[in-house]
């Protein structure tokens, strides 16, 4: 192996102890924590578990959160009422709507419900606008967390070649959108790209989250590149895979994420920031609330 691993686990915690310093910080100047509030509609069993690592990891850092189940028949009207209710609140810092939502709801519609300011996650069309405008905004997590993962490999994207593999909404899209902002030259590739490992073979950094296990081989790896695999799939066997063939691509790439312990951890931690910031955001607007 020649790769330098990037270890998200350690540079998670590191940001969360940042997070738990400014959140305690945020208490004593707004007599109150942050607070985010998390929003879980139905009964999907993955949906409960992510809740409530979120939960868990906000109470470390010093983040107040609630939750609000609703259940799977809940009608589109009454989780907008809750996420305007949300929106109002002055405690409410941040709020999360987990996804995905039961077929019935129009997730589009929630999203946008969000008020901008609160979007934790970074999903409201406005965000969006800012993200590709290039103006601050909220940014979504996972990707917020795959650019601290590029700089703390001590990597400048500027003039660099990034390729992404997948172009959803929550990963693809938004990490181009970042790493061109971070002036790399950004290809984004999808299921339909012709000639993917040649396409691959020229980035310097090169991030995969295409949902396919071991996707991404040692041949398709320009010798010495940064490797960051979003990817988590479930394997027959119950174990879980990248989309990155870590054996053959850790002897090729400079530096590479480990899964599970790489981008993973980077999630949760970059929500808690963001809470924060949207708690900061807040609090210099009085006016708003
Ligand atoms: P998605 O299914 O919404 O999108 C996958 C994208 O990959 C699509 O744009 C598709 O066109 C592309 N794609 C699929 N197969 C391809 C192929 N063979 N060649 C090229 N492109 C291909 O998935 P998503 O929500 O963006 O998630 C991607 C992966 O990242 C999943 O494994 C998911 O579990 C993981 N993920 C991890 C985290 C985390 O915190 N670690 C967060 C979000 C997603």
């Amino acid at each position: 192996m020649t790769a330098t691993i990037i270890d998200g686990k350690g540079i998670a915690r590191a940001v969360r102890e940042q997070v738990a310093r400014d959140a305690a910080e945020l208490a004593a100047r707004l007599g109150r924590p942050p607070g985010l509030a998390v929003v879980r509609v139905g009964e999907d069993p993955a949906s409960k578990i992510y809740v409530s690592n979120k939960r868990r990891a906000a109470q470390q850092a010093g983040v107040q959160s609630w939750e609000h189940a609703l259940p799977e028949d809940t009608p589109q009207a009454e989780l907008l009422e809750l996420v305007q209710k949300l929106n109002e609140a002055p405690e409410v810092d941040g709020i999360l709507v987990q996804l995905p939502l039961p077929p019935a709801l129009d997730e589009a519609e929630v999203l946008a419900s969000v008020s901008p300011d609160k979007d934790v996650d970074g999903f409201h069309p406005l965000n969006v606008g800012r993200l590709w405008e290039g103006v601050p905004g909220m940014v979504p997590c996972t990707p917020a967390g795959i650019m601290e993962l590029v700089r703390h490999a001590g990597i400048s994207p500027e003039g660099k070649r990034a390729v992404v593999i997948g172009r959803s909404n929550i990963v693809g899209k938004p990490v181009a959108a970042l790493l061109l902002a971070a002036h790399a030259t950004v290809t984004i590739c999808h299921s339909r790209t012709r000639e993917l490992p040649a396409v691959c073979r020229e980035a310097d950094i090169l991030v995969a989250a295409a949902g396919r296990p071991r996707l991404v081989r040692g041949e398709w790896i320009r010798p010495g590149a940064v490797v960051i695999d979003v990817g988590v799939n479930r394997l027959p066997d119950g174990t879980i895979a990248g989309d990155v063939d870590f054996e053959s691509a850790s002897r090729v790439a400079g530096h590479i994420t480990p899964v599970p312990g790489g981008v993973g951890p980077m999630t949760i931690a970059m929500l808690l920031a963001n809470t924060v910031k949207a708690a900061r955001w807040r609090a210099s607007r009085p006016v708003r609330q």
